[in-house]
C-alpha cells in the first residue's frame, strides 16, 4: 500500500470544497486543501450569492424610498446613486462572512491549506509550487466560470461579468444584459432600480426559460413596469465598442435592431473551470459542461471526486454543499451514496422571488406524468396586502395519487416561504396535517397552508359529506336564499 501525504486533497476552496474540507478533517482525515485564489470562499462569497444578494437589498432599499406616498409617508428627497459607497457595503459585507472561511479555521478543524495552481502529475499526486503532495483521494470543486459566446466582436469589446459588476467604480447610465438566466434577471433589477437603463437581451420566447411561464412571465411584467427593456426572441449578431459606448446588433424576427449602451454584462451560462489542472493526462474525462461522473460523484478515475459547479447539473452553493456531503459519505465512510436531486430547491432573488422545489408544470408535463395544479394568490393573503406587496401566487402540481411532486412560489420571501415545503416534501408530510397545523396570522406563510387545504376542502365541503351530515343530523341547509354569500374558499 503506497503511503501517501494525506488521505483525502481537495482541490477549490469554495462552497463545495470548503463542505468536504470542514467535514473531512473534523472526522480526522488527513486533508490538503489547495486554493488558487489569494482567499478561500470561491464564488459564491466572492462574486456570486453574498455580492448579489447585498446589491439587491441596496437597491430595494432605494426603490421602497421612492414609494413612500404608497406606505403614507411624505415625499423622501433622495439622492443619486454613488455606487462606489454600495460597492464598500457589499465589500464590507463580504469581510464579514470571510472571517468563517479564514485558513486559520481550517487549520484549527486539522486541515493544511495551501495557495497556488497545482497540476496533476499522476493519479495521485500534484504539483504545487515546486512541491509535491500525494492523497489517497482527490476531490475536484474548483467551480465554474462565465462563459462568452463567439459573438463578433465581443472579445474586443470592453464588457462585465459577475467578476466586474460588484466593485464597478461608479453607476452606469446604462447596461445592455446579454442572457435572462437568474444572474442576468436580477442583476437586470437591481440596477434598474439604482438608476441604470437597462435592457435585457434573449434568445428564446421567456425570461428564466427553466421555470413555468406564467411565473416568468410575473416576473418580466414586474421588472418592466420598473422600467427594464426586454428584448425576447432575439439573436446578438454582433457587438462594437464605440468608444464611449457599445453597441449590440440584433435581430428581431426581420427586424435589425441597434442597441446602445455604457456597459455590456455577459450573463450567458457557465463553464466549468477544469483547465490546467492536467487531468486529461490522468484519465479524468469531462466537456465544457462539467467531468463525466458516476451517481456516487465519482469521476472517470475513481478515487477522485466531484463536487459543486464542476458537476455541471445543479449551479447552487446549497447544491455544491449537498454535493459536498455525498462526497463524504463515499470517500470518508465508504457508503455507496448516490446523489439525488428530485428536491433541490431554488430560487431567483428578483421581487418578487420565485422559490421552487421538485417539478414545475414544464417539468411534470416533460415526464409525461398525471397531474394537478393548485394555486393561491397572494392578493388573498392579509399579510401581503397589509405590507403592499401581493403580486404572485404559489403553485402546488399533485400527481394522480394526489401527493405533491413540486411547489412553487412566486411572491414577497418566496424563498424563506419555500423552506416549509422543503421540510414537508423530504419528510412526506400529508397535505392534511399541513393544512391542520396552526400558522400565525397574519403571515405570508399561511399561502402554504391554504393552498393545501384548497385540496382537502374540495372534498370535505362536497355535496356528498352535505348530504351525509343532512340524513345523520338533520341540518337544514342554507340559510341566505341568494347567491350573495357564496364562498368558493371557505
Ligand atoms: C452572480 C451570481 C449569483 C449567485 N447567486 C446564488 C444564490 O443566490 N444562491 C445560490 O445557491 N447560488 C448562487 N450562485 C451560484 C453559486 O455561486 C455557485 O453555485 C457556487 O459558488 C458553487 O460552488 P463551488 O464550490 O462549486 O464553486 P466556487 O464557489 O466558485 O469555488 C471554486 C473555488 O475553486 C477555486 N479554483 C478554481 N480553479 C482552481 C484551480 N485550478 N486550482 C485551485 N483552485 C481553483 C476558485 O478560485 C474557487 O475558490 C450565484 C452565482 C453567481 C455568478
Amino acid at each position: 500500500m503506497p503511503d501517501y501525504d494525506f488521505d483525502l486533497g481537495v482541490i477549490g476552496g469554495g462552497a463545495a470544497g470548503l463542505t468536504v474540507t470542514a467535514g473531512a478533517s473534523r472526522l480526522g482525515v488527513k486533508t490538503l486543501l489547495v486554493e488558487k485564489e489569494k482567499a478561500l470562499g470561491g464564488d459564491c462569497l466572492h462574486y456570486g450569492c453574498v455580492p448579489s444578494k447585498a446589491l439587491i437589498k441596496t437597491a430595494r432599499v432605494y426603490h421602497l424610498l421612492r414609494k413612500t406616498r404608497v406606505y403614507g409617508l411624505p415625499e423622501a428627497s433622495i439622492g443619486e446613486v454613488d455606487f462606489r459607497d454600495i460597492a464598500l457595503r457589499i465589500q464590507s459585507v463580504i469581510e464579514t462572512i470571510q472571517k468563517h472561511d479564514s485558513p486559520e479555521r481550517f487549520c484549527r478543524l486539522g486541515a493544511g491549506v495551501e495557495f497556488g495552481d497545482p497540476v496533476f502529475v499522476d493519479e495521485h499526486s500534484i504539483r504545487l509550487n515546486g512541491n509535491i503532495h500525494s492523497a489517497k483521494k482527490w476531490v475536484i470543486a474548483t467551480g465554474s466560470s462565465p462563459s462568452y459566446p463567439p459573438f463578433e466582436g465581443l472579445t474586443e469589446t470592453p464588457f462585465i461579468t459577475n467578476k466586474e459588476i460588484f466593485s464597478l467604480n461608479h453607476l452606469p447610465s446604462s447596461m445592455i444584459v446579454l442572457g435572462a438566466g437568474p444572474v442576468a434577471i436580477e442583476m437586470a433589477q437591481a440596477f434598474c432600480r439604482l438608476g441604470t437603463r437597462v435592457s435585457v437581451i434573449q434568445r428564446s420566447g421567456q425570461i428564466l426559460s427553466r421555470e413555468d411561464r406564467d411565473m416568468a412571465e410575473t416576473v418580466m411584467d414586474a421588472l418592466s413596469k420598473e422600467g427594464v427593456n426586454f428584448y425576447l426572441n432575439s439573436k446578438v449578431l454582433r457587438v462594437k465598442d464605440l468608444g464611449n459606448e457599445r453597441m449590440v446588433v440584433i435581430t428581431q424576427g426581420d427586424n435589425e435592431l441597434k442597441l446602445r449602451a455604457e456597459t455590456v454584462l455577459v450573463a450567458m451560462g457557465r463553464k466549468a473551470n477544469l483547465d490546467g489542472l492536467g487531468l486529461g493526462d490522468i484519465g479524468v474525462e469531462f466537456d465544457k459542461k462539467g467531468l463525466k461522473l458516476d451517481e456516487r460523484l465519482r469521476t472517470t478515475q475513481r478515487h477522485i471526486y466531484a463536487a459543486g459547479d464542476v458537476t455541471g447539473r445543479f449551479l447552487f452553493t446549497h447544491a455544491a454543499g449537498y454535493e459536498g456531503g455525498v462526497v463524504i459519505s463515499n470517500a470518508v465512510f465508504h457508503l455507496p451514496r448516490k446523489v439525488n436531486y428530485t428536491l433541490m430547491p431554488w430560487c431567483t432573488y428578483t421581487d418578487p422571488e420565485l422559490a421552487s422545489i421538485g417539478m414545475n408544470e414544464k417539468a411534470a408535463a416533460e415526464a409525461g406524468i398525471e397531474y394537478t395544479i393548485w394555486t393561491e394568490d397572494f392578493r388573498d393573503n392579509d399579510r401581503a396586502l397589509a405590507e403592499g406587496e401581493s403580486t404572485g401566487k404559489i403553485k402546488m402540481i399533485l400527481n394522480k395519487k394526489g401527493s405533491p411532486v413540486g411547489v412553487q412560489i412566486l411572491g414577497l420571501h418566496a424563498g424563506e416561504l419555500l423552506g416549509e415545503w422543503v421540510a414537508s416534501l423530504n419528510a412526506k408530510v400529508k397535505l392534511s396535517t399541513l393544512a391542520a397545523s396552526v400558522h400565525s396570522y397574519p403571515t405570508l406563510s399561511e399561502i402554504n397552508k391554504r393552498v393545501a387545504g384548497d385540496v382537502l376542502s374540495t372534498k370535505l365541503f362536497s355535496d356528498k359529506v352535505r348530504k351525509g351530515l343532512k340524513l345523520f343530523f338533520n341540518f337544514k341547509g342554507r340559510a341566505c336564499k341568494g347567491e350573495g354569500n357564496r364562498q368558493d374558499h371557505p
